[in-house]
């Protein structure tokens, strides 16, 4: 199977921000993920954010629209909903991905598709660049144990990716409809099934996870062995084709097993996240804990916030902690062993 560009970073594509980071020390962030909600109507078995107390926070209309004018005049180039809770609960997320992609943004959902109501489609979907459903299961029985949900969710979810794919269809949309499935012991045996469906639906593509342990979660690890991994990724190949895509995350699960072998995250300046009190931090290990928040947007702007001082001396604190205690294999594991690499060049990197 031909490597997936997911399992690599995309610094390359933007070497005019590589070369601010590395000339001035930071730069404007190319990529902010969004978490519009903490609430979430499924409860999976492999949540990394189960240590989260969920209050029902929904960001504010107002301070998400002008953020969203803020990033884009700062710089910021790409955003996903997602986050910490399901963002299609967001009453206004037709709003929002509508105003983003005025602004001149790259926009895209990842969602459990529960919620992906007609009007939904049709208020999001021609906004976005792609969006990527969680399924994670073949059937309703074990759909419903791994998403801690109703068996009928399944064929609720299928019904609302089939209306997705016809709407983009009927529409000439370009919009990516993908779909996830993250490798778990519990549904090892459900990929190939969900293949056949997906493939029958006209999805573009399936990617296959594996899974990798936040280090606050108090589930137990959920990993599997790399032979049952791959294997898994051998018994899929026949579905891939030009129309239907098995993106196997083979590297990242090499990644996950080799760990961390950078110093410190030196990938933090082009990428962030907000989370649904509309505080912004740095990555995943930190939600909820004030001393590693930049900012919050209902005080601040955007902007201010990232040329601040507060998020000047977040970051500070954050390479004297280094990366001991981070997660293995985490979004931004690619682009920091690449940004090492230009800071600590060796000796064959000229031959190229
Ligand atoms: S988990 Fe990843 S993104 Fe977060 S601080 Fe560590 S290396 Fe950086």
């Amino acid at each position: 199977m031909p490597e997936s560009n997911i399992d690599h970073h995309k610094l390359m594509y933007h070497p005019e921000r590589i070369s601010e980071w590395f000339n001035k020390g930071d730069c404007a962030p190319i990529y902010v993920e969004i978490g519009l909600t903490d609430y979430c109507n499924h409860k999976c078995v492999f949540c990394a954010l189960d240590f989260l107390e969920y209050d029902k926070n929904f960001i504010e209309k107002d301070v998400m629209m002008s953020a969203l004018e803020d990033m884009a005049s700062s710089g910021v180039k790409s955003i996903m909903f997602a986050g910490e809770g399901e963002p299609l609960s967001h009453k206004n997320i037709g709003l929002f991905t509508q105003t983003a992609k005025k602004y001149g943004l790259d926009i895209s959902i990842t969602t459990n598709g529960i919620l992906f109501s007609e009007t939904k489609i049709e208020q999001c979907l021609p906004n976005l660049s792609w969006i990527r459903f969680s399924i994670d299961s073949g059937s309703s029985e074990n759909y419903a144990l791994i998403h801690g949900t109703k068996p009928k969710d399944f064929s609720k979810l299928i019904k609302n990716i089939e209306n997705t794919v016809k709407f983009k269809t009927k529409n000439k949309l370009e919009t990516t409809i993908g779909t996830q499935f993250l490798a778990i012991h519990q549904n090892l045996d459900e990929a190939i099934k969900l293949a056949k469906i997906l493939r029958d639906i006209g999805v573009n593509n399936l990617q296959i996870k594996p899974y990798s342990h936040h280090p606050k979660s108090s589930h137990q690890d959920l990993s599997v062995d790399s032979n049952q991994y791959n294997k898994i990724g051998e018994q899929l190949k026949e579905f891939n084709s030009n129309d239907f895509k098995i993106i196997f995350r083979e590297v990242t699960a090499k990644r996950i097993e080799e760990g961390v072998s950078y110093p410190k995250c030196y990938g933090l300046p082009f990428i962030t996240l907000i989370d649904s009190k509309a505080n912004i931090i740095p990555c995943n290990l930190f939600y909820g804990r004030e001393k590693f928040t930049y900012g919050n947007l209902s005080k601040e702007s955007f902007k201010d916030i990232w040329k601040g001082d507060t998020r000047k001396k977040v970051l500070k604190n954050m390479n004297r902690q280094g990366t001991e205690d981070c997660r293995k294999g985490c979004r931004l594991d690619p682009s920091n062993r690449y940004l090492h690499r230009l800071k600590n060049p060796e000796s064959q990197d000229n031959f190229i």
